[in-house]
């Protein structure tokens, strides 16, 4: 049997009382204030009475995967925000600096903002996003948080600020609209945030519409959520977990594809048996639960940690997707790792498991273009090089098709390669004509809605 839990975040206004924190020095809980006045903060109870090992802090791949970290703020950063609070600035002075260091961050990495915008009759649909050709991404609005913060992630933007891909239920209408149209779209992601913050009842708004005979070209739904790992509960013991299992039961009834994406860093996340319960229960609905995960220094920068966590969701039942490179955003500096190194990670892993695991696909750079893939370091005509290849294009025509760049022992993404062999990579003047067009489209947009209010 397992006990129930109620769920309790911790932030910075509360942190202090946990009693695993008094170990802190004064120094750390200074430093710690300081950052989470930038980046988010948030973790709960279950992180860290289960999965953090405080005899390990602050190397704990846990605790560095919820708690602000020194070194994620450069030190001209740190130290404008450090002299803030230390000469006790008004709230709002100290804010403003804050969001002046934010722009700083690239807040909203890879185009995600104008170029995967979806329009409908000549207007926006919000809280969608169509990039490539079968998968719409759908982001609820009340799914726009999540059961705890990691440290590095790319969405941290819309956690301290307002949003602007949210996504008022009553416009939940235009979105199913957009995908009655487009025949050309099997799957829908939802995304977030992490929508299983949401109610069964809420989730339900979303899922239950696309069940319809209008929407049999939707053959595959997916749900993108980090809760197996912070909020395993959600599926065990909280009030409406079978409520929850139920809706996946009935779109798995329906004849569509039920895939959990579920977000996980490190074994540790694994560990535990409300997870295995969790993973168990959802799998006796029907549904798949896939895996991803990005590779990130400090928490899982070890080829171990993956073959170990990839051999475990196996045998758990789960099937390892992707193996994400970082994105470059946030506290970067902090988190990142050398593509050449995200290779030797990937590879050394791949090499210790069988098959089975050989499923999980990367190491893969969500980028403006498409998803990357890094598939080898070779050496043609004398020359380094990094061998590239599309998984995943905004041209269906770009995929596996291997391009070149040349080695560079420190670039982190993509768009610090430079072509090898050549002037530009092979989809450099296709994607800025598509671009261009996409900003076309969307001023010519605004201005017309502009003209009608
Ligand atoms: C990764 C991703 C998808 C899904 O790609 P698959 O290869 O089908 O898993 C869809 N949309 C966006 C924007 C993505 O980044
Ligand atoms: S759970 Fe996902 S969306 Fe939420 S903070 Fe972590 S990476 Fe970001």
């Amino acid at each position: 049997m397992i006990k129930e839990k109620k769920l309790a975040f911790y932030n910075l206004r509360n942190y202090e009382n946990l009693p695993q924190i008094q170990s802190l020095t004064k120094e750390q809980k200074f430093n710690l204030q300081v950052i989470s006045t930038v980046l988010p903060f948030r973790t709960n109870n279950y992180v860290v009475e289960e999965l953090i090992d405080w005899s390990n802090i602050p190397n704990d791949p846990m605790f560095q995967l919820t708690f602000p970290q020194e070194g994620m703020l450069s030190e001209e950063h740190f130290n404008k925000i450090a002299t803030a609070i230390k000469n006790d600035y008004p709230k709002e002075k100290i804010r403003e600096i804050a969001d002046s260091i934010r722009m700083e961050l690239n807040p909203h990495p890879a185009g995600q903002m104008s170029a995967n915008v979806a329009f409908l009759d000549g207007e926006v649909v919000p809280g969608l996003q169509h990039k490539y050709r079968e998968t719409v991404l759908i982001f609820p609005s009340s799914g726009q948080t999540c059961h705890a913060y990691c440290t590095f992630c790319f969405r941290w933007a819309q956690f301290v600020g307002r949003s602007d891909l949210k996504f008022a239920t009553d416009e939940s209408r235009r979105f199913l609209n957009y995908l009655k149209r487009h025949k050309e779209v099997t799957d829908v992601l939802i995304t977030g945030g992490d929508p299983m913050v949401m109610t069964a009842e809420k989730l339900a708004i979303y899922i239950e519409p696309l069940l319809a005979p209008e929407f049999n070209h939707i053959r595959n739904i997916r749900i993108g959520t980090k809760s197996l790992s912070y909020w395993p509960y959600r599926y065990v013991t909280d009030k409406d977990a079978d409520d929850i299992l139920r809706l996946f039961e009935k779109v798995v009834n329906s004849g569509k594809h039920l895939a959990i994406m579920a977000h996980f860093n490190h074994r540790v996340e694994l560990s535990t048996k409300v997870l295995q319960r969790a993973v168990s229960r959802i799998r006796s609905t029907g549904a798949q639960i896939r895996t991803q995960s990005p590779l990130i220094n400090h928490i899982n920068n070890n080829a171990d940690v993956w073959s170990e966590m990839w051999r475990e969701q196996v045998n758990l039942g789960m099937i390892p997707y992707y193996f994400f490179v970082e994105r470059d955003t946030g506290a970067k500096e902090y988190f990142a790792v050398p593509l050449w190194r995200a290779l030797e990670v990937y590879r050394d892993a791949y090499a210790q498991v069988s098959g089975l695991m050989r499923t999980v696909r990367g190491p893969s750079m969500s980028a403006l273009p498409g998803k990357v893939a890094i598939d080898g370091i070779a050496e043609i005509n004398g020359e380094k090089v990094f061998v590239l290849n599309f998984i995943q294009a905004r041209n269906p025509d770009w995929v596996k098709r291997p391009f070149f760049a040349k080695f560079d022992k420190n670039a982190t993404w993509l768009n610090e390669l430079e072509p090898a062999f050549g002037e530009k990579f092979f989809y450099e003047d296709e994607l800025e004509e598509m671009l261009n067009a996409a900003t076309r489209r969307l001023q010519k947009t605004l201005i017309e809605s502009e003209m009608i209010a």
